[in-house]
């Protein structure tokens, strides 16, 4: 078995709120707190953390309370998406709120070298539109292939990540599609804007997330991934391998197959589950698929799918995975 380093979205560790539950699903609770929470889950080493932060809780005590739980910063996802984004970061209309996404960004990366992280990672949710001609197609991805851009140059000593997903907020996405980001990516010209794929996302978006993967690293841009799982009609966040665990297992044998190294990394949103159970049961699985790569007849494999022989194809991933 290879040595896996294991991560989570700090806000796995969260209570939410939703359009119903207004009240959230449990107490709120600070970043201290999640991160002592994150710090009691077997093998996790690394965390991607949202900033801004509460402005009552300092660098330094985030620094103590990640130190104090061996856990180390992988990336800083700044908070484009809140109120003041509704309509768009990037793409916003406004070209002071355009400015402003871009200083919060920057702050992201003054905090991505602070904690020696790995990169910035960039969820333009609310970038994209809603209705019928809302917008100016041309004008949005203008403004989506600028705005990281900028950024990426402002910063050529950090890697930037862009995570894709289909909608939610936004009814339409800027960025909902591996194909659209590569291309997004391939305008800007910049060796350090690369993509983040969310397992899920991918899924959600009706890809199949090896094929998205594959397709990422033969353009050198699959720079991060998480996952999770979900009923594929949304961005559920369900616990990775609880739903759709054959293709994450292709998944996982695409990444292998080419060599990837990265951090496995859960996108979850535990609702009403333990969220320390949930990470647990996670990443229980995707040692389980980590085993079932050693235990897979690759030559095998690689000849039924020269056929693209289906049965023997899946007879052969079956047996690993499930061992019957
Ligand atoms: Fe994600
Ligand atoms: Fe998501």
């Amino acid at each position: 078995m290879s040595k896996l380093t294991f991560g989570a979205g700090i806000w796995h560790f969260a209570t939410y709120l939703d359009r119903y539950a207004t009240d959230g699903y449990g107490p709120a609770k600070t970043l201290i707190e999640m991160i002592d929470l994150a710090g009691q889950v077997r093998d996790l080493s690394v965390v991607d953390i949202n900033a801004p932060w509460s402005p009552d809780i300092s660098v330094d005590e985030v620094e103590v309370a990640l130190k104090r739980n061996n856990l180390s910063v992988i990336g800083i996802t700044p908070e484009i998406y809140t109120r003041e984004f509704s309509k768009g970061a990037f793409t916003n209309p406004d070209a002071g709120v355009r400015r402003r996404a871009n200083e919060m960004c920057n702050q992201a990366a003054d905090l991505v070298r602070r904690f020696g992280a790995s990169y910035v990672k960039l969820w333009p949710g609310q970038d994209g539109w809603d209705y019928p001609f809302q917008a100016d197609y041309k004008q949005i991805w203008r403004y989506s292939v600028e705005g990281i851009g900028e950024l990426a140059s402002q910063n050529p000593d950090l890697k930037f990540v862009i995570e894709y997903k289909p909608r939610e907020p936004r009814v339409h996405m800027s960025y909902s599609s591996v194909a659209r980001t590569l291309l997004g990516i391939e305008a800007m010209g910049l060796p350090n804007v690369g993509i983040l794929l969310d397992f899920g996302h991918a899924l959600f978006g009706g890809e199949s997330p090896a094929d998205s993967a594959q397709l990422a690293i033969d353009h050198g841009r699959l720079f991060g991934m998480d996952v999770n799982d979900n009923l594929r009609s949304w961005d559920d966040d369900m616990v990775a391998g609880t739903v759709h665990p054959i293709e994450l297992f292709e998944f996982f044998y695409t990444l292998r197959k080419n060599k990837w190294e990265g951090v496995w990394q859960l996108d979850q949103f535990p609702f009403r589950e333990n969220c320390l159970e949930a990470a647990d049961m996670a990443i229980d699985f995707l040692k389980h698929i980590d085993g079932a790569l050693d235990r897979l007849d690759w030559d095998a494999l690689q000849a039924a799918q020269d056929r693209q022989d289906a049965m023997g194809a899946q007879k052969i991933a079956r047996q690993a995975l499930f061992g019957f």
